[in-house]
């Protein structure tokens, strides 16, 4: 197994910069000046370490949207992000609601070798919302499922998601749900206000997430469940996940990083690589968002990474698929949004990024302190970059990407898969941690 000494790496803020010695898959030592042999050296001047990331919500298209994103491509891209850990959404064709098609994901995963893929459950069958799917099957097949989400779909009927939450109970799952109130959402193109009210666009109103996100809380405080809801995206959301959590109750939340930085105001342009769900929204909310993550309100970033192919991207707003990719500029966001600001020092990144998102997708392996024993997932990031966004550059299959020809600081300069390399001065490498 190939070993490495990275030398001067800024591991926790303010301290003196380390050298780490990496070699069989875990941190061997870290220390000022270490002298050891080694088949690679990393100069690391300037760089921060910061644990593996870990994203609770991905969309890796495969199987059935292969023209999208595969497992392949995507665990390119999340490694170029600086990711160690993609949690998989089930909304693939066929839907992953069986031991099969989650062991199938696991496996595809496994053979990348460039991250772990976790692959999410459907909570129902064929993510109708009807009936529940075999949830107990999925988490005794070799990909031990723990998370469970018809993302892409609201699990909107409250004795289903009930069911739900009791269910996961025994094996300490949890329910991620994608809150929209399908009713009061019906023809929604973008965020409810003033821009649709001007664009005579179909509005998403907030209360179509809030309504559920409160209906949820109180059933998972109810039933003594798990729940965590994915892509927080309004202000009245943030203070429903800060009371519930004020109660004592079980239930986390993520954030996307397009939610932190873009605006509705962008969908006067038209431009469908804008369109999203839930629907980008107003300054007010991303401002609300960021404080949240700061505060630890919201527990992660997640990216909602969904690939899709220029077709269904390069036409009509209205006809247009909602997404955007997102694994390869996420830590660039949460440097602008956060760090740079002042709301989160690197240590709270890797707290969002990486520490709390393995902890809630229960992932041993992921999350762990830069310290000496540990399983050696980790990323180099250099916060003084300078670069546009160029998403003909990204590893992913697709190039839908909101912030082609944006300035965003920061970049990955390496990032290691216990022990091995998956990215180098920037660069994929051949094979990844198969190599
Ligand atoms: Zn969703």
């Amino acid at each position: 197994m190939v070993s490495y000494l990275i030398r001067n790496a800024q591991i926790l803020d303010g301290s003196v910069p380390q050298d780490i010695h990496v070699a069989d898959g875990v941190i061997k030592a870290i220390g000022a000046g270490l002298d050891v042999e080694t088949d690679i050296d990393i100069d690391a001047h300037g760089l921060v370490v910061l644990p593996g990331l870990v994203d609770l919500h991905t969309h890796l298209r495969e199987p059935g949207r292969e023209d999208a994103e595969t497992v392949l491509t995507g665990t390119q891209a999340a490694a170029k992000g600086g990711f160690t850990a993609v949690h998989a959404m089930a909304n693939t064709f066929p839907v992953a609601d069986t031991a099969g098609v989650v062991e199938q994901v696991w496996r595809l995963g496994q053979a990348s070798g460039y991250c772990d893929v976790q692959p999410v459950g459907a909570v129902t069958v064929g993510l109708e919302g009807k009936q529940l799917a075999e949830l107990g099957a999925m988490h005794d097949s070799a990909a031990s499922v723990r998370v469970f989400s018809d993302d892409g779909k609201c699990v909107d009927d409250a004795v289903i998601m009930r069911r739900a939450l009791e269910y996961v109970k025994a094996f300490d799952g949890v329910v991620a749900q994608h809150a929209q109130e399908p009713r009061l959402t019906e023809g929604a193109q973008m965020n409810e206000g003033q821009v649709s009210g001007e664009l005579g666009l179909g509005g998403w109103p907030a209360v179509a997430e809030e309504a559920i996100i409160a209906r949820d809380v109180l059933l998972a405080a109810h039933v003594g469940s798990r729940l965590h809801v994915c892509h927080v995206s309004t202000a009245g959301s943030v203070e429903i996940i800060r009371w519930a959590k004020a109660k004592g109750w079980d239930v986390t939340a993520e954030v996307t990083p397009h939610h932190l930085l873009l605006t509705d105001e962008l969908v006067r342009s038209y431009d469908p690589v804008y369109k999203v769900n839930p629907p980008l929204r107003t300054e007010a909310d991303v401002l609300a968002l960021r404080k949240a993550l700061a505060d630890g309100t919201i527990d992660a970033v997640a990216t909602d990474h969904a690939p899709h192919p220029a077709e269904d991207k390069d036409c009509e707003w209205a006809v247009a698929a909602m997404g955007m990719v997102g694994l390869e500029t996420a830590l660039s966001v949460v440097q602008q949004t956060m760090v740079d600001t002042g709301l989160l020092k690197w240590e709270g990144v890797a707290d969002r990024m990486s520490h709390r998102p393995a902890r809630i997708g229960r992932l041993s392996g992921h999350g762990r302190p830069v310290s000496v024993g540990e399983p050696a997932n980790l990323v180099l990031f250099d916060p003084a970059y300078r670069g546009t966004v160029n998403p003909d550059d990204f590893a992913t299959r697709s190039r839908n990407s909101p912030y082609r020809g944006l300035d965003l600081p920061g970049r990955v300069h390496a990032t290691f898969l216990r022990g091995v390399a998956t990215v180098l001065a920037g660069e994929l490498v051949e094979g990844g941690g198969l190599a």
